[in-house]
């Protein structure tokens, strides 16, 4: 039996802030705001993750008025919710995201945030997809005011 997650995030885009992208620090003019690293692409695979397995979703985890969190890098959130999909006999099948981001443009940098997410995950990279999109310059995340992220996820059942 498959199941099927989806997660959205988003976040504002500052000076000053840096921009991590699927645990990857990535060069750039304005980086995310958040109680977290802000790293809404590692958040939205979270939501997905929980969503797939039936779990809620991450604030539900990591809420964000808990200071235990702040600063923290999304990587241990990845990691926590591989932990809970695992515990209820579940593995991840494939994941497919994507960024929505202005600028950086950010396709040079999929095969690093492709790597590392493997490495967090502990999955093969074919069955990890990431997708870089800009909105043509419209809206909040076209002016550089914020970027986002989506992902879809399928567990296959373990146990
Ligand atoms: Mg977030």
């Amino acid at each position: 039996m498959i199941r099927i997650g989806i997660g959205y995030d988003a976040h504002q885009l500052k000076v000053g802030e840096r921009l991590i992208i699927g645990g990857v620090q990535i060069s750039s003019d304005v980086g995310s705001v958040g109680h977290s690293d802000g790293d809404a692409l590692s958040h939205a695979i979270v939501d997905a993750l929980l969503g797939a397995a039936g779990l809620g979703d991450i604030g539900k985890y990591f809420p964000s008025h808990d200071n235990t969190w702040k600063g923290a890098q999304s990587r241990l959130f990845l990691i926590d919710a591989i932990a809970r999909i695992t515990e209820k006999g579940y593995k991840i099948n494939n994941v497919d995201t994507t960024i929505i981001l202005q600028a950086p443009k950010i396709e040079k940098h999929i095969p690093e945030i492709k790597k590392v997410l493997s490495k967090i995950m502990s999955l093969d990279e074919t069955n990890i997809n990431i997708k870089a999109t800009t909105t043509d310059g419209l809206g909040i995340i076209g002016e550089g005011l914020g970027w986002a992220s989506m992902s879809i996820v399928s567990l296959i059942r373990i146990t």
